[in-house]
């Protein structure tokens, strides 16, 4: 697999701090299982904040704390075991858990326009949706409040910025109007995490907004 778009800097840093929501943590596990020049980017900036760590001067700790911390590990449960890659090499194994390992098994809500969508409703802890276009169908001119990251899992598209295919990612902040235009061979499915909801422009965005529900 040739990935050729990775995530910002800042994404990065702010996944290794624990601030991104569930989603767009969900969306960078994903990418960072298929792409070591990412992995070694989130492991160098643990490394930094180890050491940061390291230089805070001690505090005195009141008595009874260290009991305290103790007996609320012992209310920890246990991590699961970790998702072992599922033989549907299509479906990174983080996302296996939300959504099983078969793109074409799942409840597609048709969107019109050549649009399907499926969403994981996580609810308050921040949009992801799983998008399928189909070959030769553009997207509306949208703009975005925030961010949004976008992860392809089958097929390619291409926009402004270039072209997209299996294991980019497109890292979007709200500067940027884009339009992505999916291939004509094949259907494009990705995953897409915001952290605040889609804006479109023009006559057709505003039409297909409440139904998109982006
Ligand atoms: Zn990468």
């Amino acid at each position: 697999m040739k990935i050729s778009h990775h995530f910002d800097d800042a994404t990065l840093i702010a996944y290794s701090s624990g601030t991104l929501n569930k989603g767009m943590a969900l969306l960078v596990e994903s990418h960072l299982e298929m792409c070591e020049n990412c992995m070694e980017q989130v492991q160098t900036s643990n490394r930094i904040g180890g050491d940061l760590l390291r230089q805070i001067q001690p505090v005195a700790m009141k008595s009874g704390s260290l009991d305290q911390v103790l007996s609320m590990l012992d209310d920890v449960e246990p991590e699961a075991p970790v998702v072992s890659r599922s033989h549907n090499a299509e479906v990174p194994a983080s996302l296996v858990e939300y959504i099983g390992d078969d793109l074409d098994a799942l409840d597609w809500k048709t969107m019109g326009m050549g649009v399907q969508q499926y969403d994981l409703k996580f609810g308050g802890a921040g949009a992801a949706r799983l998008l399928r276009i189909q070959p030769g169908v553009s997207v509306p001119h949208h703009t975005h409040t925030g961010n949004e990251l976008t992860l392809i899992l089958r097929g390619s598209y291409s926009d402004e910025i270039g072209r997209f295919q299996v294991g980019d990612v497109a890292d979007l902040d709200d500067q940027l109007e884009h339009q992505p235009i999916v291939d004509t061979e094949h259907e494009c499915i990705c995953l897409i995490a915001t952290d605040s909801p889609l804006k479109f422009s023009g006559l057709m965005g505003k039409l297909v907004q409440p139904f998109i529900g982006l």
